[in-house]
């Protein structure tokens, strides 16, 4: 938080000038790149540090022009735009990759000696080793031959396991009498067809409601089983090609199994503690799982009285009823507290107040006219930390879901930090939940900002580990939740403060279930580690054999949930991640007292501790150095516990 920062925050073109804009910055930035390379195969600085530095600005050029793609080729309004931004994008990764691939290269870090260096090169040296021999660049030719085969055909295998996700979208039919329950504008909205009945397919917005809300007990059943077969069989020879292959890769740059290679660069660090950390938390949410299941049992047998047990087609229809019936939330009303304009400013005025910043709008030339721009200060400085974009609201071509995107990595003295927020809010009224992710999407973007004053871009902002990356997130989701916090800006149109007890109540309810719902994230992670570790001849036995050990509803007959479990691509054996840092994020929230959450020295010891090191240490010490002791899981089993 030092104002020797000087960098000029970047100026973006105008709309139309956008496509030549990233065409010269891409070819000037891949240039500069393969010049730097180079120079440092053929005369590298004599000293370690030397090298370090003349890597660094390779890494800041590429991320430079892999953050302009990524950005704009998932929010800017002309599809050329769009399209040119994705070809660059594809020539980033191409080059990073053939980077990691290059022996030569590879050859001069070898040869450094970091006697002398100070931590943060450290650091980085190792680091930038570890990135080259993960990528298997000291084998010999034919590894690295099979090595370069095993990735294209798993990129290939990654697309084909989407897609196949993606467009398998079956349909179940039903007569109109048998969908009451569903909602008057679903209803209105999905006629019946020639056949007198009605189209009710797996994409989630019929999916959804037809298990949530449908009376008709088969047709829950129905659509459930539709929706848990999707994917299959065709995913299931794609998976087991999948986890082969990624077997294959990891011990031939020397691991155990893939999950040891992927937990490396975790804060996990092992892959045997993923299944450790499944059974801990599976255990710690069994009796709140059961104590829950217990509630909605008994109201099951209101229906069914002589039932022993409730399946996943009937949980989110019989979950909706307790909520309703024992909880008493309204969301008609919740909604009219939460005014899109008055959630914004809620939002700048809270997290400025938490982490000692303020925001200043400026007027510079943006993608849309949607885009709001603030400049981001600390309180008593005259030079900006950083700059933020909000682009909150839907339009055609955009990004679909919610996150943060950087514009530019900040790196101390040479660039400003600049992020920008992706979403897509209703422009009036919203849901509670969203008022909660846009906190939760801001809490990425304050860490790329605050973060953003590094000495090395490697480093810089939110590149602290995967599985500790979502935690300052799902932390700063509880300041969405405080019924004070809450009443300073969810106004409704009388101007009347949301009431504190309708807060406690919204908490109480989006609590219940909590316990089982551990248990089903751990039968998931648990397929994520198992599948990739034992690698199954018979998927669908080994998910049985998970799903009756973790999961709190029973398999149902002729469901293969997993070849719909998209994240088997992405995350692979790491689906822990999530509540992994859920963990964190409750042990980091445990050091604030719930009377006071602007506590400012907790707040500051928080902000200069957790978010301003970025990825310059370990996530366990930044934990560590800021609750002044080694991270533990007692604040998540109390709440679990609650
Ligand atoms: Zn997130």
């Amino acid at each position: 938080m030092s104002d020797s920062r000087t960098p000029q925050p970047l100026q973006l073109p105008a709309a139309d000038a956008t496509r030549d804009w990233v065409e010269t910055r891409t070819r000037e930035g891949l240039d500069g790149v393969r010049a730097l390379v180079e120079a440092l195969r053929t005369s590298p600085p004599a000293d370690a540090l030397g090298v370090l530095r003349q890597w660094d600005e390779v890494t800041l050029r590429l991320s430079n022009v892999a953050a302009v793609g990524s950005l704009l080729s998932n929010v800017h309004p002309l599809e050329d735009v769009r399209t040119t931004c994705e070809q660059a994008e594809v020539a980033v990764d191409k080059l990073a990759t053939e980077l990691r691939q290059d022996r030569a290269l590879y050859d001069v870090f070898a040869a450094l000696d970091p006697a002398g260096l100070v931590a943060g090169a450290a650091r980085l040296l190792d680091k930038t080793l570890r990135d080259f021999t993960r990528a298997g660049v000291d084998r010999d030719d034919a590894t690295r031959a099979r090595l370069t085969e095993i990735n294209e055909r798993l990129t290939t295998l990654g697309q084909d396991f989407s897609r196949n996700i993606r467009d398998d979208v079956r349909t179940v039919r039903v007569a109109p009498e048998r969908l009451a329950g569903l909602p008057q504008d679903w209803l209105d909205s999905h006629p019946a067809g020639e056949d007198g009945l009605v189209a009710v397919t797996t994409d989630y917005p019929d999916a959804v409601p037809a298990r949530m809300f449908a009376h008709d007990p088969d047709v829950r059943r129905d659509v459930t089983v539709a929706f848990q077969s999707r994917g299959y069989p065709r995913n299931e020879p794609l998976l087991t090609e999948m986890f082969a292959l990624r077997h294959e890769l990891a011990t031939l740059v020397g691991y155990a199994d893939w999950a040891s290679y992927d937990a490396e660069v975790k804060m996990i660090k092992e892959g045997p503690a993923i299944p450790a950390f499944i059974d801990r938390i599976a255990d710690a949410a069994a009796e709140p799982a059961r104590r829950d299941l217990d509630v909605l049992l008994a109201r099951y047998r209101q229906d069914v009285p002589d039932a022993d047990a409730l399946t996943a087609a009937d949980a989110s229809y019989y979950e909706e009823l307790v909520r309703k019936e024992q909880l008493d939330v309204d969301a008609q009303l919740v909604r009219t507290y939460f005014d899109f304009t008055r959630v914004r400013q809620g939002l700048l005025d809270v997290t400025g107040r938490l982490f000692g910043v303020r925001y200043e709008p400026v007027d510079v030339p943006v993608w849309h006219e949607d885009v709001a721009v603030y400049d981001v200060f600390a309180l008593d400085a005259t030079a900006p930390l950083g700059r933020i974009y909000l682009d909150l609201h839907p339009r055609e071509g955009k990004y679909k879901h919610a996150a943060q995107f950087t514009l530019a990595d900040g790196v101390a003295g040479r660039q400003l930090a600049e992020g920008v927020l992706v979403c897509n809010f209703s422009r009036g009224l919203m849901e509670h939940d969203h008022v909660v992710t846009l906190f939760h999407e801001f809490g990425h973007l304050v860490h790329h900002v605050l973060g953003g004053g590094q000495e090395w871009t490697r480093f810089s902002g939110v590149a602290t580990e995967w599985d500790f990356v979502e935690a300052p997130s799902q932390m700063l989701e509880e300041w969405a939740w405080d019924p004070e916090i809450l009443g300073s800006f969810a106004t409704n149109a009388a101007g009347e403060p949301i009431p504190a007890d309708l807060v406690e109540r919204m908490r109480t309810a989006d609590d219940f279930g909590k316990g089982y719902q551990a248990r089903t994230q751990m039968f998931y992670a648990a397929v994520s580690y198992w599948f990739h570790t034992d690698r199954p001849a018979d998927l669908t036995s080994a998910m049985v054999a998970l799903q009756e050990k973790y999961a709190p509803f029973p398999w149902i007959e002729g469901t293969h949930f997993f070849a719909s479990f998209g994240h088997l691509g992405g995350y692979s054996s790491a689906y822990y991640t999530y509540m992994w840092s859920l963990v964190i994020a409750k042990d980091l929230f445990s050091a604030f007292d719930p009377a006071n959450l602007f506590d400012p020295e907790v707040a500051g010891r928080y902000r200069d501790r957790v978010l301003a090191p970025g990825g310059s240490k370990d996530a366990a010490d930044l934990v560590a150095d800021f609750l002044g002791r080694p991270y533990t899981f007692d604040a998540y089993a109390a709440w679990l516990a609650r």
